[in-house]
């Protein structure tokens, strides 16, 4: 059998689905949003035709490059933020994207805050969580998670789901998914982005409710400008 995007994303599909039922989840509860980054208009077209409707992207400019007119397309397609935003993009971010993932500092809680006021346009919030104190990596320190919260919750009123985090290539993930997880459960917040081609299905016993999937359904990446310390 020849692989297609299709036929790939029918096996994610499929995995997702599979994971869920394991551990007695209902695989509705888990969406599978479909990283894009790096591939264009003609790689992504056959995955929309193909059904699905929630992609990601981690970087603001390349997503401008080609959203807009996807999503002029197709009035039901639900975007995603899932790499670093610096404020100066907040504008063009808030603009285009209707989840944000990587929420993680005061300042760009405040300028989301800010922005959203300004085109009374209500942008849904994870907040990314650093679960292995890594220095070079995003996402705030887990012990200042609450005080961000705070702030974003409280005093902001920003709409925060739920958590994401990106595990150390080098360590097991299934502990930081758990990690994760727990963190959600004692804050209260219902959504949980985790998992991602190599990992996908542990976050989905774990409790994942946005699995971020990209080589599995388009193949795998040309090697350039893809770095996770690129800061989009
Ligand atoms: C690229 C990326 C993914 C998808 O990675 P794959 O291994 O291709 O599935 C998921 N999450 C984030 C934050 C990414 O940057």
């Amino acid at each position: 059998m020849t692989e297609t995007a299709e036929s790939r994303l029918e096996a994610v599909r499929g995995r997702i689905e599979r994971a869920a039922r394991e551990v007695g989840r209902d695989p509705a509860s888990v969406r599978l949003v479909v990283v894009s980054k790096t591939f264009g208009e003609v790689d992504i077209k056959p995955v929309i035709a193909a059904g699905q409707r929630l992609f990601g992207e981690n970087r603001v400019q390349e997503a401008q490059s080609k959203w807009p007119a996807l999503k002029n397309a197709h009035s039901d397609l639900e975007l995603h933020l899932i790499g670093p935003l610096q404020t100066n993009k907040v504008r063009d971010a808030v603009a285009l994207f209707d989840v944000i993932h990587t929420l993680d500092r005061p300042k760009l809680a405040r300028a989301l805050k800010t922005e959203m006021a300004a085109r009374g346009k209500t942008v849904r919030l994870l907040i990314q969580v650093n679960t292995g104190e890594e220095e070079q990596k995003a996402g705030v320190a887990p012990a200042d998670l609450p005080a961000l919260l705070a702030l974003a919750q409280d005093e902001l009123k920003l709409e925060v789901e739920g958590l994401m985090c990106i595990p150390p290539v080098d360590e097991e993930p299934a502990v930081h998914f758990a990690f994760l997880a727990k963190l959600a459960r004692e804050h209260g917040l219902p959504e949980l982005s985790m998992g991602m081609s190599g990992d996908f299905e542990s976050a989905v016993e774990l409790g994942a409710t946005y699995v971020r999937v990209g080589s599995s359904v388009f193949g795998s990446r040309p090697p350039i400008a893809t770095t996770s310390q690129d800061p989009g």
